[in-house]
C-alpha cells in the first residue's frame, strides 16, 4: 500500500472513530435495521430518513464496537446523505469489493468518491478487519431494503 494512503487511513479511522459523524438516534426515521459482527462483537442500529423519490435524506447511528466498525459507520453516512437509494448501493458494492481486496468497478462513482472509499478500503490489508468495515454497509442495504430486521456478518 503507498504509505501516503496508509498514513491518510489511518488518521480518518482515528478521527472518526473518536468523532463519530451523525451519532444517535434519527428523530423522524422511516427505516432502520441493525448490523451485528460476531467476530468482533461490533452492533451497530442504523436509521434512515428517506423521502418518496428514495433519496436518502438523513441518517444516522448507533453501536459500539471497534474503532474500524465505528469509523466505517461514521464514513458511511458522510457518503451517503443526499444520495438516492442507486447511488448509495453503487458506493456500498464498491466499499465492499475494496475492502476484500477486489478491483472495484468504478462505472457510476465519481473520482471524489472513490478516494474516499479507497481510504477506508485500507481495511483490506486486515482481512480479520474487513467484517468490521463492511458492517455498516451491509446494514445500510438491510434498511434501505426497508427490512427492518438485523444483518450477521456470519452469512458472508
Ligand atoms: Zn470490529
Amino acid at each position: 500500500m503507498d504509505p501516503g494512503l496508509r498514513e491518510l487511513y489511518q488518521e480518518i479511522i482515528l478521527d472518526h472513530g473518536r468523532n463519530p459523524r451523525h451519532f444517535g438516534v434519527l428523530e423522524g426515521a422511516n427505516r432502520e435495521a441493525k448490523g451485528h459482527n460476531p467476530l468482533c462483537g461490533d452492533q451497530i442500529h442504523l436509521y434512515l430518513s428517506m423521502d418518496k423519490a428514495g433519496r436518502v435524506v438523513d441518517l444516522s447511528f448507533q453501536g459500539k464496537g471497534c474503532a474500524i466498525s465505528v469509523a466505517s459507520a461514521s464514513m458511511m453516512t458522510e457518503l451517503v446523505k443526499g444520495r438516492t437509494e442507486a447511488e448509495a448501493r453503487r458506493l456500498a458494492e464498491a466499499f465492499v469489493q475494496l475492502a476484500k481486496g477486489e478491483e472495484i468497478d468504478t462505472n457510476g462513482l465519481h473520482e471524489d468518491d472513490i478516494d474516499r472509499l479507497q481510504a477506508m478500503g485500507g481495511v483490506s490489508q486486515f482481512p480479520m478487519r474487513v467484517k468490521c468495515a463492511t458492517l455498516a454497509w451491509h446494514t445500510l442495504e438491510e434498511a434501505m431494503a426497508g427490512g427492518g430486521g438485523e444483518v450477521t456478518t456470519d452469512d458472508e
